[in-house]
């Protein structure tokens, strides 16, 4: 079997054409969408997340502003600038660059974001309402994993989709989209974490194995059937001896799948462009609805 190789950008540069028409249709009503992002610490990861996210959005003409906590800096300081960011109007979207150092409380940041203005849909109302199956901002990489399968007519309806990976970011939402009477869910859907004791029988029955682990090269061939379509998540550094010193890959040994799976997303190159892509369709919808309201106000 050939397999397949589901790159992100094809499916980013679909998503573009509706962005960007909405992106022009706001700048005739002189609303820009615009991000405030919050970085603590210096995680030299999360540096470059951010700065890649910048160059996205500038890039299709959005505003982004970085605003930067040093490690020594507490939860109320931060707390105090999303206040003021909740009632900024340049500001539709706001995002805390995850993970943040562990003094502090992670909970209590994220809760202080306005819903309305919570791009990365982490706060527990936009989880609640994902949950219910009435989405308002959906956690932007499992969003991505949708876009994915759907730009790929890969049917998720009546699979039995794998879920390796628990996290509020990525494997619990993920849970929720799969498993809603969705036209891209639809799915049975099992999670697998740490305390799974037989990963590999479980794995090897998935029609759509998604892997959010941080594990490199945690699945290989033995653990999958033939046919299956595989969305790895996973970004991990593995030392080699490039300039660099190292090199990224995912959760999946992808060079083992070939000519076993159906197809599989590579690591760099697959679900990390939808990602930002996500966070920018966000906060172009934030915009839209804020755009609403103030023409609902003004009559
Ligand atoms: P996390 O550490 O919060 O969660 C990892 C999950 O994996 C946990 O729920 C844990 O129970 C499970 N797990 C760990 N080891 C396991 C094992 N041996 N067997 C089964 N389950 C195991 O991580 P996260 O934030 O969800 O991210 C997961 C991976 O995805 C990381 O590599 C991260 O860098 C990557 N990631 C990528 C993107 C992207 O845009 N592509 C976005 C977010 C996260």
């Amino acid at each position: 079997m050939k397999t397949k190789i589901l790159k992100g950008k094809d499916v980013v540069k679909e998503i573009n054409k509706n962005l960007i028409l909405d992106i022009q249709n706001l700048k005739k009503n002189n609303i820009i969408p615009g991000l405030a992002a919050i970085l603590v610490g210096n995680d030299s990861a999360s540096k470059v997340y951010i700065k890649s996210k910048e160059k996205a959005f500038e890039k299709l003409n959005c505003h982004t502003e970085t605003f930067l906590f040093s490690e020594k800096s507490n939860d109320d300081e931060i707390i105090l600038l999303i206040n003021q960011l909740n009632k900024d109007p340049n500001f539709h979207g706001i995002l805390i660059q995850l993970p943040l150092p562990k003094k502090f409380n992670t909970k209590k940041i994220l809760h202080s974001v306005n819903p309305n203005k919570d791009v990365d849909g982490l706060h527990p109302y936009n989880l609640g309402l994902l949950l219910e199956g009435n989405p308002n901002f959906i956690p932007c990489t499992p969003n991505g994993v949708i876009q994915i399968l759907k730009y790929n007519n890969i049917s998720t309806e009546g699979k039995h989709a794998v879920i390796i990976g628990r996290s509020n970011i990525v494997g619990k939402p993920m849970f929720a989209l799969l498993a809603q009477n969705f036209k891209m869910g639809n799915s049975t859907v099992t999670i697998c974490h740490t305390r799974t004791g037989n990963l590999k029988e479980i794995t090897s029955k998935a029609d759509i194995l998604i892997a959010a682990v941080g594990v490199p090269n945690l699945i290989d061939s033995s653990m999958v059937k033939e046919g299956v379509d595989i969305i790895d998540v996973g970004i991990n550094r593995v030392d080699d001896d490039s300039v660099k010193g190292y090199k990224l890959v995912g959760d999946v040994d992808i060079e083992s799948i070939y000519g076993k799976a159906s197809s599989i997303t590579p690591v760099p190159g697959g679900v990390g462009p939808l990602t930002i892509r996500m966070l920018i369709s966000n906060t172009v919808n934030a915009a839209k609805k804020y755009a609403r309201s103030t023409r609902g106000s003004t009559g």
